[in-house]
């Protein structure tokens, strides 16, 4: 691509986070791409951790894992499932990173003996990565974390504006989000914290060309005419954001509120006409869709549901495909533990998710034992399938010493035991890993899987005999009990280079337990074929019940 064609959208917020810059960023991408450009997102974390790998989920919600393995924020997550497309660790930086690279030239003389400064090193790495993210797309839609007036959030500002400095208006734009807060009491909405946020940016050397006005009601056409006069933006620029009934029903908002017109005006682009058609046909089938099927989420993080967000996503996407609408019945696992397994009577399927520690797992195991005796579909996924394999040992087998490493370092059977060992064991054959800060060998990033023939895993991935998936985790199926637990029925359906990857129970209409995160390569467009195979076993059984 061509330097002096290629297009940036600058995408900031104010006022307060969480306003949805990524489904803002992600919706502007989807509506390029769909007008056939070659867009690529990049998001900008100005925190200072390296990655997001270490932080709790109670923190920072979801980790999205890349197909390369980097650890990265959930809004790449966003960015894959509208795009449909894979990024990679280039579209994710943080200022630890940022930092981290500088000091290390620093230290090992790359800058020839000068004063290492923010202005200009810090700030050209910032450039570097923002250009090096942009390399094979036409449009390069840049989310900067956090809100305008941020300490830390400076040098990317400055970053940005030094772009559009060099490059020129024709190939930079700006879009600042904000809120316009209704003032319950009187009735109004207030558009004073937008002005105040703008006047920062302005200050900054910035000046937005859009506003998104993210609003629980309409704006009265005054208020964007008092909006457009005082930051300085076309009436026409300024676009209402109401809160939508779903994530996906946004791209097609902004096109009806007008987006397209500045961002065509803008960047001097030929008219924008995205073709929407297949994308409205999924968000209606979202929003009325002809069956629902009712699933037990049996997970440990349900106060912060954005720890789950691809699997929520996920199930949202093959549901939309399948016309049916996925109601999710969040089941703390500590509370079956405490009050027994009765809230999973009357659901379709269940499913245990990923997750790390001791906690919960007790109430895991219990769900996973009702599904298995009881012919209830089930999907176990990591843990939830390390988890399906202790269960089998100890409660079908009487292998009562059963377990993870991970939970007792000293058991008599450790049919979960760290992938360090196995490595040791079997040599590196290849697996991609980092070390943790936390410790221990984690496993990351995409493999490749070979399925059994004629297993219902198989039969999920549409007859295919290999994939790719994603994973995240640092233990691994010990195979020294694989033939134990395949003689008495739960059968190796996938592998990966001697990793098992996948197991399931012959006998069971449909449970099936996989060590990769079958959501992180599910898109709206092209949903995910495992979730989507459970999903349908839900309804076909739903319905048989009848
Ligand atoms: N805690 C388990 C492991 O590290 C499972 C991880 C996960 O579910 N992502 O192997």
């Amino acid at each position: 691509m061509d330097n002096n064609q290629r297009r940036y959208i600058f995408v900031t917020g104010g006022v307060l986070s969480s306003l949805g810059k990524g489904i803002t960023s992600s919706s502007i991408a989807t509506l390029l791409k769909h007008s056939g450009f070659k867009v690529g997102v990049l998001k900008i974390d100005p925190y200072i951790n390296v990655d997001p790998g270490t932080m709790s989920p109670f923190e920072h919600g979801e980790v999205f894992v890349t197909y390369d393995g980097a650890e990265t924020d959930l809004d790449i997550g966003h960015y894959e499932r509208f795009l449909d497309v894979n990024f990679s660790s280039k579209n994710n930086f943080t200022t630890g990173q940022i930092y981290s690279a500088v000091i290390e030239r620093e230290r090992k003389g790359g800058y020839l003996g000068k004063t290492i400064q923010i202005v200009p090193h810090i700030v050209d790495e910032i450039k570097d990565r923002i250009r090096l993210a942009s390399e094979e797309v036409e449009v390069l839609v840049v989310e900067l974390g956090g809100t305008v007036g941020d300490i830390e959030g400076l040098p990317f500002l400055e970053a940005m504006r030094e772009i559009k400095q060099e490059l020129g208006s024709r190939q930079v734009m700006s879009v600042h989000v904000t809120l316009i807060p209704l003032i319950k009491a009187a009735g109004e909405l207030k558009t004073k914290p937008t002005q105040h946020s703008v006047q920062e940016l302005r200050r900054i050397g910035i000046t937005p060309q859009v506003i998104i006005a993210r609003s629980e009601k309409p704006l009265p056409s005054e208020l964007k005419k008092k909006l457009s006069l005082s930051c300085d933006v076309n009436l026409d620029s300024v676009i209402v954001a109401e809160d939508a009934p779903s994530i996906y029903q946004v791209p097609i908002n902004f096109m009806r509120e007008g987006l397209l017109s500045p961002i065509t005006r803008y960047l001097q682009l030929e008219k924008l006409e995205p073709n929407l058609n297949d994308w409205d046909r999924l968000v209606k089938q979202i929003l009325s869709p002809k069956e629902e099927v009712t699933l037990a989420f049996v997970g440990k993080y349900l106060n912060l549901k954005e720890s789950y967000k691809s699997l929520t996503e996920a199930l949202i996407h093959s549901g939309a495909n399948l016309d049916i609408r996925v109601n999710i019945k969040w089941c703390d696992s500590e509370e079956i533990e405490n009050k027994g397994v009765e809230v999973l009577e009357y659901v379709d399927g269940i499913l245990v998710p990923g997750g790390f520690g001791m906690r919960g797992v007790k109430g895991k195991m219990e769900a996973i034992r009702y599904a298995r005796e009881n012919d209830v579909p089930f999907l176990g996924i990591c843990l939830g399938m390390q988890l399906a394999l202790i269960e089998f040992m100890r409660n079908h087998l009487g292998v009562l010493g059963a377990d993870s490493v991970e939970f007792d370092k000293e058991t008599s059977d450790p049919v979960v035991y760290l992938i360090q060992d196995f490595i040791d064991q079997n040599g590196e054959k290849q697996i991609r890993t980092k070390t943790s800060p936390m410790g221990g060998t984690m496993r990351l990033g995409e493999y490749e899987c070979q399925i059994k023939a004629n297993s219902r895993l198989q039969d999920a991935y549409q007859g295919y005999s290999s994939i790719k998936e994603r994973h995240r985790h640092r233990y691994e199926v010990n195979p020294a009990y694989r033939s134990q637990f395949e003689t008495a029925g739960l059968i190796v359906s996938g592998e990966s280079n001697g990793l098992i990857e996948a197991l399931e129970i012959a006998e069971h209409t449909w449970f099936i337990g996989v060590q990769f995160h079958p959501e992180f390569t599910s898109r709206l467009q092209s949903p995910n074929p495992l979730i989507t195979s459970f999903l349908k076993t839900m309804l076909n059984c739903k319905k048989q019940a009848r």
